[in-house]
């Protein structure tokens, strides 16, 4: 697999996080290098001066963070993942980084944005957010441009930037890739921005309202999986419990109101998750419980101690981006063996298809189907 970017005079090693040791996806993709000819073929930098700055919204593993690396820039994600990957990708190339500002979805973003490059989202309604605020700080002057797989631009993608930004253009396609050129004319109206992009729902047999940010996986109904997996926690005395990859906080909410002298602590590699997911449980507990959980962005468990939880539960993430993958399962239940107590049960829902099975078995020595239906399974893997 392809580690090194030769681009536009510059040669950067990219190392998509967390490692994979079958890795066979490179780091950046057509879209990534489509934007850098352009910026560079366009002179876009001399546009930048003095405190203005260059502004990257979405950048997936660091190389337009990297390449642009002379400019002063801020970056923004949702994602812990794409953070970490951005920060060691800086390492690895000696970027300086005095010149960078990153920073995750729920800041601000600077006010002096000069140019603007966006990786399209997977969600419209994450584009959706992030162009209305957008909108707010930039000029008739800023320069907006975006790019995506081919298979990623629709018309409704096309009409987010006509809505928010303005006359809206898009390129050939190069190698499945395409840019997205956004005028700024649409004037900034205090009560457009306002529009709020977070949906709330209730959820059915709880008195529960779920907030849902706008990159919240399942932000439109409670997943599937995820009611299963609630419907059916083990029998026990639990006392420190995790939602591992927490989205909107559904299952930790669930086990905060069954184990009732339990501490729960939500985990998800998304901001917006993990706010919302604390939103949710401050709204809908008394303090005496809510007090009782604890809400960490993270990489699954990583930098947890060992044997410090007595009950995981888990409904598995089986995407990175726009990849489908089940690496960052198997790391999430090997995390979960490290960091459970003797007897501690790590519980998780999948589709019947999945075979988590295999996986538990190989890395907890047993493991035992605790419910099913047509489409998922519930299974339980203890630690010896
Ligand atoms: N628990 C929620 C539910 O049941 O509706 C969400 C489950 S969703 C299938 C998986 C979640 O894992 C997503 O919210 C995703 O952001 C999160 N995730 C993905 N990779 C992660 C990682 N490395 N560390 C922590 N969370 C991660």
């Amino acid at each position: 697999m392809n580690e090194l970017l030769s681009i536009a005079n510059q040669n950067l090693i990219l190392h998509r996080h967390p490692r994979n040791k079958k890795e066979t996806l490179q780091a950046w993709d057509s879209a990534d290098e489509y934007l850098i000819n352009h910026f560079v073929d366009n002179n876009l930098a001399e546009k930048i001066k003095n405190e203005d700055e260059l502004l990257i919204l979405n950048d997936g593993f660091g190389a337009l963070t990297c390449f642009f690396n002379e400019i002063k820039r801020t970056a923004v994600t949702d994602s812990y993942l794409s953070l970490s990957s951005i920060k060691l990708n800086m390492q690895r190339n000696r970027c300086i980084e005095e010149n960078l500002l990153l920073q995750d979805s729920l800041q601000s973003f600077p006010e002096n944005i000069k140019v603007v490059l966006i990786k399209i989202p997977k969600t419209n309604a994450y584009l959706e957010f992030l162009l209305q605020k957008l909108r707010a700080v930039i000029s008739a002057d800023t320069i907006v441009i975006a790019a995506g797989k081919v298979n990623m631009i629709h018309n409704s993608t096309l009409q987010l930037f006509e809505q928010y930004i303005g006359t809206t253009k898009t390129s050939l396609a190069k190698k499945k890739s395409r840019l997205i050129f956004s005028d700024v004319e649409v004037a900034f109206d205090a009560e457009t921005e306002e529009k709020e992009i977070a949906i709330t729902w209730e959820v059915e047999n709880h008195k529960w309202k779920i907030h849902n940010h706008a990159n919240v996986f399942s932000r439109n109904h409670l997943d599937i999986g995820g009611r299963y997996l609630m419907d059916n926690l083990p029998d026990g005395d639990f006392s420190n419990i995790v939602d591992l990859g927490c989205g909107n906080g559904i299952v930790g909410m669930a086990a905060l109101e069954y184990y009732a002298d339990s501490k729960v602590t939500f985990i998800d590699e998304s901001y917006m998750a993990v706010d919302s997911a604390r939103i949710n449980t401050l709204k809908n507990f008394e303090e005496e419980r809510s007090d009782n959980a604890r809400f960490v962005v993270n990489n699954g468990l990583v930098g947890f101690k060992a044997a410090s939880h007595d009950l995981i539960l888990c409904n598995p993430p089986f995407h990175q981006q726009q990849v489908i993958t089940d690496h960052i399962a198997w790391s999430m239940f090997n995390d979960a063996h490290f960091c459970l107590q003797e007897g501690g049960e790590l519980i998780i829902v999948g589709n019947r298809h999945l075979d988590y099975q295999d996986k538990l078995t190989r890395i907890f020595g047993d493991c035992e189907l605790l419910a099913e239906n047509k489409k998922f399974v519930i299974l339980r893997a203890i630690k010896a």
